[in-house]
């Protein structure tokens, strides 16, 4: 071969190659390939520890113990074929990337864990000594932890997971976690979910990141059922992910009624009409085990969306196609390791 055409053909193998060797996710096992999460519960919990980012730590719980509640459970979902898992407990929260590590070997699931700090609950679940940094050193303590693992433990983080107050406007520190969040997608290409609730905070956060140059596709809007339709339509049409979080076949709502999986049907089928699934993630939030509570008090089943959700949606015009859509596609585009400029 002339070398101006080996040239050009390593030129095209340099182009191509990356986009299909990089198409990854990070467990707390290392990457693997997008393709391989397959069916995906994209928020649910093993843990948390509620009492204060001052207080909290590996000494609170028994490893041992977390591990014996939350194990029936993971095999419970492999049942109805999850393959991934990702674990939404943030830092100072009762994120334990050795119980994650260890589950995952016990039960052969991907588990994604995170990085990045909870900012509800004013503030009380970052360290006061980091309330007040600015978006840069978080950052840069978030990109440490996705370069080198988590406290030494060389268990990487897959995605950034913050948390703003639901409320119009962004406070100051709040304002700073979204930024350190861009600044980390930009660095590292984790996608951001951030734990918001309504319209307005979706939108403010969307604002700072677009301000950054970070593409709207690169942000979950976390519990997102707090919000309204016109909100998720639209955060769609921006390309941002619309995650509604609270499948819950018994909670008890204030009108009396119990569940909410006659919202889920209703809601999914409006966005489906709006032809807006493809931005749609659903969960359980559910869990987990309690830290300070006996044997961690009451865990939720993470199985309501395939005994109550799924079989309802399949009665009501929703395809098997569908389906692959929320638990399989949707979460391989959104957790891929990719930086998404604007
Ligand atoms: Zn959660």
């Amino acid at each position: 071969m002339e070398k101006k055409k080996v040239f050009t053909l390593l030129l095209f193998l340099g182009l191509v190659l990356p986009s299909l060797t990089f198409a990854q996710v990070m467990t707390v096992k290392g990457p693997i390939e997008s393709e391989d999460m397959g069916l995906t519960l994209i928020h649910e919990h093993i843990m948390v520890d509620w009492i204060g980012a001052d207080s909290t730590g590996y000494q609170r719980w028994d490893r041992a113990d977390v591990l014996d509640v939350a194990l029936p459970y993971l095999e419970a979902i492999k049942k109805h074929g999850i393959t991934t898992f990702l674990d939404c407990t943030p830092a100072y929260l009762g994120r334990d990337p050795y119980v994650l590590k260890a589950l995952a070997d016990n039960t052969g699931l991907h588990i994604i864990t995170n990085t990045g700090y909870y900012g509800s609950g004013k503030n009380k679940y970052i360290p006061k000594s980091t309330q007040n940094a600015t978006a840069e050193v978080m950052a840069s303590h978030w990109i440490a932890e996705f370069e080198n693992g988590i406290d030494g433990s060389g268990i990487r983080p897959g995605f950034i997971k913050i948390s703003v107050k639901n409320e119009d406007n962004l406070s100051d520190v709040h304002t700073n976690l979204i930024t350190a969040a861009g600044l980390t997608h930009l660095k590292t290409g984790l996608t951001i979910v951030s734990h918001t609730g309504g319209d307005a905070p979706a939108m403010a956060q969307l604002e700072v990141l677009k301000e950054m140059g970070v593409s709207p596709s690169a942000f979950v809007w976390t519990h997102a059922q707090n919000g309204t339709l016109k909100g998720y339509e639209q955060a769609a049409k921006e390309g941002a992910w619309i995650s509604l979080d609270n499948i819950n076949s018994s909670a008890s709502n204030e009108d009396g009624t119990i569940g909410n999986i006659d919202w889920f049907v209703q809601t999914l089928s409006k966005l489906k009409e709006k032809g807006i699934l493809e931005h749609i993630l659903i969960s359980h939030d559910a869990g987990w085990y309690n830290v300070g509570q006996k044997n961690g008090g009451e865990y939720r089943a993470y199985t309501d969306l395939f005994t109550e959700l799924i079989p309802r949606l399949l009665q009501n015009g929703f395809t098997e196609k569908d389906i692959d859509i929320l638990l399989r596609q949707n979460p391989k585009r959104a957790y891929t390791i990719q930086v998404r400029k604007e």
